[in-house]
């Protein structure tokens, strides 16, 4: 017995609309977007389930699909039965044979055919919607690898092992796939691939602009302006140069996490060598007018980096528009492997190595080329650029979905960041009266991942650096969670978070003092 393609998207439907019964009727679109088939096919495919008695339609303005029975009276065998024209294992089954019923295939295969349907019948949609149930919104941390991404980086490994920099033809091979994703990823920002320097990482990028950069223009100045919302790649880099005599000024933001262009404007001086500010905040989202900044940094003669790590593969990033000087990308933030980044150098920009050692990228970087990783990068930008408005349109729509529920239905708490120059997946909350890593672990309880604070900071049980620079009260910065969305959640994923969170929230917050003390003085009012 095979199962078609339209059995398959039939059962994750019907799987979608065990997890909104009861909740919510649920519309042809979002359930082609959470499954990622057009929705014609789907349209097909409910007609043939609403035929089997499987689904109904509610017709109206807020109309839908549900399930007719209830998800635990549901079997997959009726689901399958109402979508596969034919669920026979053998024709020889039902069909006029000559040998008749005593014909050994023919037992063989019917009592086959007998037990795979009861095995179907005793399987719900409810036990499939629940079985092994994981929501990964934690996207900000890292991203999967996509599957085009991993098979275009499988030959790599493999027979296709050469070191890009020998000359004989396993070399060339390996230098070829190189070169054309040098090609990917200057195409993607609006580059020249002769402007594109591989990196072990956006780490690697961001320390290399800053100490290159600091030594390279070390006779014109020793001062280097940045935010105090950046990176700890970027931070930690400024604090080292400070201990080697660089003076760094650190911008100030506002409630919202944006930086001020007048303060910015004010800290410049005929010593400031490099500006290094962050195009989207990985933490709360906040995007920064760049390509103000950049006519500011260029009308007083002064390098611009931007950490566009968290940009990349979620808003566009055309280094020619932005006009920077620098940019920092990283591959496993936009669905590409890990271990790779790039930085973008504007030709004729002057910065000194950091990592020395061969004449590998054009003797700017020493190390054997990390050429699978390289591949991988080179393809998965290419395809976030490709779906990009695509996919923040969608990301937007459930991460907007998400906030609009927690807001209402969930008291005492207060969205962090811009509330429109965000990132389209990310949602940073905090939850007064309870701390973030209760939440945390609650949530990673019922395997719900999400981020207190930033990834990089959230072992260290410290309020957010970034939060407590956008003014937010140390208390309440302790409570805060990141959900960052990525291209493979949906809104029926939003949806169970936000029912495990507001139970989470209240659990934690009946054992919190300062929420009893709160309702003792709301009740005596
Ligand atoms: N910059 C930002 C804004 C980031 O979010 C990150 C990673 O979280 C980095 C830099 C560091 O990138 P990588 O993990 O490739 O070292």
């Amino acid at each position: 017995m095979k199962m078609s393609t339209k059995g398959r998207y039939g059962l994750y439907s019907c799987i979608q609309l065990a997890q909104n019964y009861n909740k919510k009727l649920v519309s042809i679109t979002e359930i082609a977007h959470c499954i990622g088939v057009g929705e014609k096919y789907i349209e097909q495919i409910f007609s043939l389930l609403k035929k089997g008695n499987i689904i109904i339609a509610n017709r109206g303005k807020s109309g839908g699909y549900s399930l007719v029975n209830s998800p635990s009276n549901t079997t997959v065998g009726q689901v399958l039965r109402a979508v596969e024209d034919n669920l026979r294992i053998a024709d020889c089954i039902d069909s006029n044979c000559a040998s008749g019923k005593d014909c050994p295939t023919r037992y063989l295969f019917s009592t086959l055919y007998d037990s795979i349907n009861g095995f179907l019948d005793n399987i719900t949609l409810e036990q499939l919607a629940t079985r092994d149930k994981r929501v990964y919104l934690d996207n900000s941390a890292t991203t999967p690898v996509d599957a085009d991404v991993l098979s275009a980086m499988t030959p790599f490994f493999g027979q296709i092992f050469g070191n890009a920099n020998s000359l004989h033809d396993y070399g060339r091979q390996a230098n070829k796939a190189v070169a054309h994703a040098r090609q990917q990823v200057a195409t993607a920002l609006n580059a020249k691939p002769s402007e594109i320097f591989f990196t072990s990482c956006g780490t690697e990028a961001n320390n290399w602009v800053l100490r290159g950069v600091a030594q390279a223009k070390n006779s014109k100045g020793n001062h280097i302006i940045t935010t105090s919302i950046e990176h700890p790649s970027v931070l930690n880099t400024a604090k080292y140069l400070a201990s080697c005599g660089y003076r760094v000024t650190y911008l100030s933001v506002d409630k919202y996490g944006k930086v001020n262009l007048d303060e910015l404007e004010q800290a410049i001086c005929p010593d400031t060598i490099l500006i290094s500010i962050m195009y989207a905040n990985n933490e709360v989202g906040t995007i920064q007018p760049i390509k103000q900044i950049a006519e500011i940094a260029h009308r007083h003669n002064v390098l611009l980096h931007s950490d566009c790590v968290q940009a990349v593969g979620s808003i566009p990033v055309d280094v020619r528009e932005l006009d920077v000087d620098f940019a920092t990308i990283s591959a496993h933030k936009f669905y590409g492997p890990k271990g790779v980044g790039a930085l973008f150098i504007r030709n004729g920009v002057k910065i000194d190595r950091l990592i020395i050692g061969g004449e590998q990228e054009r003797n700017q970087r020493g190390g054997t080329t990390n050429t699978p990783a390289i591949v991988g990068m080179g393809v998965a930008i290419e395809k976030a650029q490709r779906n990009l408005i695509q996919n923040s349109n969608n990301i937007s729509n459930v991460r907007n979905h998400f906030i609009d529920r927690v807001m209402a239905e969930i008291p005492y708490v207060t969205l962090n960041g811009h509330p429109t120059d965000r990132l389209p997946g990310n949602a940073n909350f905090s939850f007064e009266f309870i701390e973030g890593e209760g939440i945390l672990m609650l949530l990673d309880f019922a395997k719900i991942a999400v981020s207190s604070g930033s990834a990089c900071s959230s072992q260290s049980l410290l309020p957010s650096h970034v939060l407590l620079a956008m003014g937010v009260d140390i208390v309440l910065a302790h409570g805060s969670i990141r959900f960052s969305f990525g291209k493979y959640n949906t809104l029926a994923e939003a949806d169970y978070t936000v029912d495990v969170l507001k139970e989470s929230i209240a659990k934690l917050r009946l054992m919190s003092p300062l929420f009893v003390l709160k309702e003792g003085e709301i009740k005596n009012v």
